[in-house]
């Protein structure tokens, strides 16, 4: 149904509420130019008809559109969006929504390879303005007019129903319809600068993370030092003349009595190639570790008995049989350092290891999936209900 028609007097596009009733209306069709008919009778809705009887679908659509363009040139005036630039965590209100009276409207002139429905100027600065009904701007358009670099609005005339009155039409199209801007160079400029800050939030970020891992290494490298100096004051300290020798195992002892009588006490002196590391004598850190490692699980008939070298360095630490400085874990690196000043270095760790494979090739423990077992076959229980040690 069309509500406009195009009056014979005035040449523009006009609405049925402006003409007299029939044929008096003295308008033709918009898009065929067929003489037209304002029906404005008291039940239907008032509106044109083709008075021929003319196949035009000739249609609003079309009507509103070239209405909508006659109405802006009238008025000069239209409502713009607010304008928003944003991008990554960056964005800004560069203009709220606002009434835009412009200088003077051109209608359908082309610039560059386009032809905007209307270009609205405004103190020597052109704003570009399209219509939708169906057809709106699509990416190839959007790309000619980034070109271009003239700001473009399009206003969605979609919603605006043909048997509306003409108050509301105009005012849809003025005011209220929903418009958008496809492009605007104040915008675009605002995005390009958020690119850059961006680029640079970047590279300060990455600064400021290289900064941070440079101290992280720096603080690993100052413990790492430390660490070392400490171990060498240990050492210094240990093997000094006024040192007093490390406690030894007690010949009193329940350790003592119990390896004596099972034999074992000649092998609880190896001799480790140093033994700074541990706070008390060879004798004393062996000995005990027999007595908790072998001989009470062989006592207790404990077969299934097994352990691992960090299983018994830990057990030799919460002794307190080693120093602090020497504790585990001591890394190979360190190790490498320290030894460079004091040559038969060997970490605490690798001097258990020693001890435990020599209790092997003595034929104290076994070693069997991954792990330190002791050996029954060397032992026996004696008719009193000692353990003690199977000569073979
Ligand atoms: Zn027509």
């Amino acid at each position: 149904m069309l509500p406009f028609g195009i009056s014979d007097h005035s040449g523009m596009i006009i609405h049925i509420s402006e003409v007299e009733s029939g044929l008096k209306c003295g308008c033709i069709c918009p898009s065929c130019k067929d003489r037209l008919v304002a029906r404005k009778g008291t039940i239907k809705t008032h509106h044109f008809a083709h008075f021929g009887n003319s196949e035009c679908t000739g249609s609003f659509e079309s009507a509103l559109h070239q209405f909508a363009k006659s109405l802006i040139e009238k008025t000069g005036s239209i409502r713009l969006p607010k304008l928003e630039a944003s991008y990554g965590s960056y964005s800004k209100l560069l203009a709220p929504e606002q009434n835009m009276q412009f200088d003077h409207v051109h209608v359908e002139t082309r610039v560059g390879n386009i032809v905007p429905d209307l270009i609205g100027v405004r103190k020597n600065r052109d704003l570009l303005i399209e219509f939708a009904v169906s057809h709106f701007c699509d990416e190839k358009k959007i790309k000619k007019i980034e070109k271009i670099g003239l700001s473009t609005l399009e206003i969605d005339l979609s919603e605006i129903a043909w048997d509306a009155d003409l108050k509301e039409i105009e005012n849809q199209i003025l005011i209220s319809a929903k418009r958008y801007w496809v492009f605007n160079s104040l915008q675009a400029e605002a995005i390009n600068q958020f690119k850059v800050q961006t680029i640079e939030d970047i590279a300060a970020n990455e600064a400021h993370e290289k900064r941070a891992n440079d101290k992280t290494k720096k603080m690993v490298e100052r413990e790492f030092n430390s660490r070392i100096d400490a171990i060498r004051s240990a050492i210094k300290r240990i093997t000094s003349m006024s040192y007093p020798n490390p406690p030894a195992l007690n010949k009193q002892s329940v350790t003592y009595t119990r390896l004596n009588k099972a034999g074992l006490v000649p092998y609880a002196n190896f001799k480790t190639s140093c033994n700074w590391g541990f706070s008390v004598s060879r004798d004393r850190w062996q000995g005990e570790f027999l007595c908790a490692f072998v001989l009470y699980p062989i006592e207790c008939g404990r077969t299934g008995s097994a352990f691992t070298t960090n299983r018994a360095i830990e057990w030799v630490q919460t002794q307190n049989f080693l120093h602090h400085e020497f504790e585990n874990p001591l890394s190979e690196k360190l190790e490498r350092k320290v030894r460079q000043t004091h040559s038969n270095f060997r970490r605490p760790y690798l001097i258990l290891k020693d001890y435990l494979f020599f209790l092997k090739k003595e034929g104290f423990i076994i070693w069997r999936r991954g792990r330190w077992r002791p050996n029954f076959q060397a032992f026996m229980i004696s008719n009193s209900g000692e353990v003690i040690r199977r000569r073979s």
